[in-house]
């Protein structure tokens, strides 16, 4: 059986990764390797045209790097808008969430454009949300999500854009309306650092999924590995604040 395989791009690693989101490509590597899915990864940097992937990452930053970012990204909208809507994979922490949709408006400085690559926008507030979030989705097994926000940005959704999913603990896209992340088409956006994905693998198989479609162009299932030590860790996790 001729070998899987799939390609990701990681989109400004040097610039964007805060508190250690490198763990979601680390976690999205293994997964594949343990499985015997070749996995290419290409580390995007500033000057780089970025090319076609099943999958591409951004992780999160403080204001100043987001901008450095913003200016490079929205040179290839175009091209990452054609990427979304092949059926391409996106999943984008914090900053790189907030750059996915129409604009970031820091609090002090110029709006940075984002690349519309789902409907929504954030503004900086004057708050810090700083903590354990635990998120309840719809289309996850288990249905948590678990992880850590540090953000002042709010994220408001518009149009099609359907949250990832209700705030059980945390605050969320702006701690007003209940809901956390952002999904539209296969473009995923969260404030969940921690890293995400070594905490909740089961959104790690999801993506993994969704590029293995996006590749070979038909649904291909994944092996089932042994996540008992990672589900244990996840649940003792979930509704915990502190
Ligand atoms: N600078 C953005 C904010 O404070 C994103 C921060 C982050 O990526 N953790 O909202």
């Amino acid at each position: 059986m001729e070998e899987l395989k799939i390609s990701i791009a990681h989109l400004y690693p040097q610039l964007l990764n805060l508190y250690g989101d490198m763990g979601n490509i680390i976690t999205l590597k293994k997964r594949c390797e343990w499985r015997g899915i070749n996995v290419e990864i290409e580390n995007i940097s500033v000057g780089d045209s970025i090319k076609e992937h099943d999958l591409y990452f951004i992780g999160g930053g403080q204001d100043k790097q987001q901008q450095e970012v913003a200016g490079e990204l929205y040179k290839q909208k175009k091209f990452l808008a054609e990427e979304r809507d092949n059926g391409a994979v996106f999943l984008g922490i914090c900053g790189g969430y907030q750059l996915f949709g129409h604009y970031y408006k820091p609090f002090e400085g110029e709006e940075l454009k984002g690349i519309s690559l789902m409907d929504a926008y954030t503004v900086a507030g004057k708050k810090r949300f700083i903590g354990n979030v635990t998120v309840e989705t719809d289309f996850l097994t288990p249905k948590t999500l678990v992880g850590f926000e540090n953000h002042s940005g709010l994220t408001y959704l518009e149009g099609d854009t359907k949250p990832l999913g209700k705030n059980i603990v945390g605050n969320g896209n702006n701690g007003q309306d209940g809901f956390e992340g952002g999904r539209y088409k296969n473009v995923f956006g969260t404030y969940l650092h921690g890293s995400l994905l070594p905490k909740n693998p089961h959104f790690a198989d999801y993506l993994i999924e969704l590029a293995l479609e996006k590749h070979y162009g038909k649904k291909v299932g994944l092996l089932k590995l042994d996540d008992d030590f990672e589900i244990k860790t996840h649940e003792s996790l979930v509704g915990k604040a502190y």
